[in-house]
């Protein structure tokens, strides 16, 4: 009974992969380290470095690891990313799934979990947003991840798989003992940035809008701890075992909290006093995102623990002192050498 997570050595997966482990689960990753680090697996966990879309060795690892169930987090995520280069993120995102499916449905896989994105939604009709209203997504990224969705549940009614779409708000924090975190070079997310002006990396942050028709005039998120997220991937594997039906799943707290008020956060809990500039709205930005979540928690038996702005901001600021000490060391290292 073992679990393949695609692109299980990148942030959220592997703060899922860890969920899993903990669990008592037996989990095998297929990554392509293009976004992802295998230092964040624990080591009982065998790593195939490749891609999420190559049949053969997506094939190879299903037969020799058993594997019953697929939790697809590999992909390209960078909204702005996939403005300029969409035909990268069709590839990336829908073609790749569609192989991974290819090979789910020759291997009887009858069990599917899919990282979605809020960004499916477009601006909302209605906030907070429920999975029902029309999905217009803005960007290519959203529009990849939509068509990936309706694929999936094509599949799952013709070949009899179960699945779950989780569409995730605004993914932040890190692991609570800092083993794992957001690691990548070039981050564009906002609480990441924040935390690398709190560290000194960052002589300020901009602010993208402050013209907004919104209390403070910045745009409003629903941020929610990558633990509590990988959590609800655990929950919806045992959902899925359960027998429960398909289903599309929002992944949010169903709380918005305003850019301003996630700065103010990192500024509390690091003591810094960061320079915060405000700067021209950033094209696509969407103003409020907020989950209505009242079907994730009547659908899934999970309860999260980390919901608060400032433990969030804690926990991301925590992991980026350990990367700054971590690069530190090693540029000492590679001057003593
Ligand atoms: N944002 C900002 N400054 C930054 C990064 C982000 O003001 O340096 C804003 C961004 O314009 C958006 C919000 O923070 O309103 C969340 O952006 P992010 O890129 O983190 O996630 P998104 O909601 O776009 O997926």
């Amino acid at each position: 009974m073992t679990v393949l997570v695609t692109g299980g050595a990148g942030y959220i997966g592997s703060h899922t992969v860890r969920a899993l482990v903990e669990a008592g689960e037996s989990v095998v990753v297929v990554d392509n380290l293009s976004t992802g680090f295998s230092a964040f697996l624990p080591e009982a966990v065998p790593l195939f470095i490749g891609d999420a879309g190559d049949e053969n060795l997506v094939e190879g690892v299903i037969a020799q690891h058993r594997v019953e169930s697929i939790i697809h987090f590999a992909g390209s995520v960078v909204v702005p990313d996939s403005m300029r280069d969409p035909l990268g993120y069709y590839r990336n995102n829908t073609m790749t799934t569609r192989s991974l499916l290819n090979v789910a449905v020759r291997a009887s896989i009858s069990r599917f979990i899919f990282s979605s994105t809020a960004a499916v939604y477009g601006n909302p009709e209605q906030v907070p947003v429920p999975e029902h209203v029309p999905t217009r997504p803005l960007s290519p990224y959203g529009s990849s991840k939509l068509m990936t969705e309706i694929m999936l549940h094509d599949v799952a009614s013709a070949h009899g798989m179960s699945y779950v779409v989780l569409r995730f708000f605004n993914v932040a924090g890190a692991d609570p003992q800092a083993r794992m975190g957001l690691a990548t070079n070039g981050a564009t997310h906002l609480l990441k940035i924040a935390v690398e002006a709190a560290t000194g990396q960052r002589a300020k942050i901009d602010v993208f809008g402050t013209d907004y028709p919104t209390p403070d005039g910045s745009c409003i998120r629903d941020f929610i701890h990558v633990t509590d997220l990988a959590e609800a991937h655990r929950a919806a594997l045992s959902y899925l075992r359960g027998g429960g039906n398909s289903v599309t799943l929002n992944c949010g707290y169903g709380r918005g909290y305003s850019v301003l008020e996630a700065i103010e956060a990192v500024r509390r809990v690091s003591g810094r006093n960061f320079a915060v500039q405000y700067a021209p709205r950033r094209p696509g930005d969407i103003m409020t995102m907020v989950a209505d979540t009242s079907r994730i928690r009547a659908t899934l038996d999970w309860t999260p623990q980390y919901d608060d702005l400032e433990t969030i901001a804690r926990h991301a600021l925590a992991w980026e002192e350990k990367l700054v000490r971590e690069r530190q060391a090693e540029i000492q290292h590679a001057a003593s050498a």
